[in-house]
């Protein structure tokens, strides 16, 4: 696998760091107005956060994010297709399966891993915004330097990045390399 990789983008050790300063800027944000956290309240009856992470490209982001989230928290998943038909034009992303129920008043989070046409990120918060929470924000990781990714409003972006085909960090090609840990470019030969 390490041979397939042309380029390291974004090395580990700088995604760890960033990772811990978006949760903290997160909790601050999601954090209770009094300073106490609900659990610290002993009222445990309705979680700091609801962190809805769009599968399957955002595992390993939500899975280091939450981590360092000093918060009651809860996760529901979010599954969205994406078309992106080589020949054809994008019939544009799908929500697939169930939307979670129970989000009503809840503070919540989409997480997702790439901000490129903003299509996804668009859907998710409206199909979301349809369960009435009380506040929703949004995450990505990355985000390209993309006309329509920049002007996609998001409130967290881990790095901006150059206009290319990332993989690695949950990212994938054709179902692989999700588990490098560092973000990267593949070498052209992998894609012929
Ligand atoms: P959007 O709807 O913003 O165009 O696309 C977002 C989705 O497309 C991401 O969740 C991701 O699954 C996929 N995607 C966009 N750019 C890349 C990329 O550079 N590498 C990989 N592996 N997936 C990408
Ligand atoms: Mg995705």
């Amino acid at each position: 696998m390490e041979r397939h990789i042309d380029r390291v983008l974004i090395h580990r050790d700088d995604i760890a760091r960033r990772v811990d300063e978006l949760a903290g800027q997160i909790a601050e944000d999601f954090g209770s107005p009094s300073g106490g956290s609900a659990a610290d309240r002993f009222m445990p009856t309705r979680p700091d956060i609801t962190v809805v992470p769009i599968l399957a490209g955002s595992i390993v982001f939500l899975a280091d994010l939450m981590r360092c989230l000093p918060l009651m928290a809860r996760v529901r998943f979010l599954t969205v297709q994406s078309y992106t038909g080589r020949t054809t034009t994008s019939r544009g992303p799908a929500i697939d399966g169930e939307l979670p129920e129970d989000l009503a008043g809840n503070a919540v989070l989409i997480v997702d891993d790439i901000l490129d046409s903003g299509k996804t990120l668009a859907l998710a918060r409206e199909k979301i915004l349809e369960r009435s929470p009380a506040m929703l924000r949004t995450c990505v990781m990355l985000r390209k330097e993309l006309p329509e990714a920049m002007e996609t409003p998001v409130d967290y972006v881990g790095f901006d990045i150059p206009n290319e085909f990332v993989v690695g960090y949950g990212l994938d090609y054709d179902g692989y390399y999700r588990n490098l840990p560092d973000v990267v470019t593949l070498r052209p030969e992998v894609f012929s």
